[in-house]
């Protein structure tokens, strides 16, 4: 699988700290599971990370402290590498888990004709998690976001103003994107999607339909 959009380096750095919630972490998780190049970016982050709190607490009010911390970040980590592999499906893991394990059994509920979508329950309260199949050639409402959304592709492919997104490739986008994705594979376009707040779609229509569509 040859991935071409990956995370953001602020994206990278709150999942090596733990600092996501749970949709965009098992967005995230799902994404590494089917791309070595952000695996290896967490990876080196972790051990970033691991470094600093060393660093802290060994030598809180040392005036070398910076520089000594420097010498630690060359030293090449030695984390092991993550677990990763995706299941028979061609589903990542952290997904799988949740939907079990299948796309063919995914109780799609149509919203509009040629778009379904399927909610995942999780404990957040300040983002939602839902699965989208978007048939060839629909266009996605135009829409701001309200902030960060992710959209992990499973399966066909989109484009807009970013490019081609297929399977494997994320767009990790923050609150001032504004775009309008077409469908652009001959089959269905399936993606997991995080968002952190309501899409604020743009047009009457859309504002009319979004509570319908409820993203
Ligand atoms: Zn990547």
């Amino acid at each position: 699988m040859t991935v071409h959009h990956h995370l953001d380096d602020a994206s990278i750095m709150r999942y090596a700290s733990g600092d996501f919630d749970e949709a965009f972490a098992i967005v995230v998780a799902s994404h590494l599971a089917m791309c070595e190049e952000c695996r290896a970016a967490v990876r080196t982050a972790e051990a970033m990370g691991g470094a600093v709190l060393e660093a802290v607490e060994a030598m809180p009010l040392a005036k070398d402290a910076f520089d000594r911390l420097s010498r630690m970040l060359d030293v090449e980590p030695e984390v092991p590498p993550m677990r990763h592999e995706l299941d028979a499906g061609n589903v990542p893991l952290p997904l799988s888990r949740l939907i079990g394990g299948d796309l063919a059994q995914v109780p799609w509920r149509t919203i509009v004709p040629g778009m379904q979508r399927h909610r995942i329950d999780i404990a957040s309260t300040t983002s939602s998690l839902y699965m989208l199949k978007i048939a060839p050639g629909r266009k996605m409402p135009e829409h701001g976001h309200g902030g960060t959304e992710m959209t992990l592709i499973l399966e066909g492919s989109y484009s807009d103003i970013f490019g081609q997104f297929a399977a494997g490739d994320i767009a990790d986008l923050d609150e001032h994107v504004e775009h309008q994705p077409v469908v652009d594979s001959d089959i269905d376009c399936i993606c997991l999607v995080a968002t952190e707040h309501p899409t604020r779609f743009k047009g009457m229509i859309s504002r009319i339909l979004q509570p319908l569509i409820g993203i």
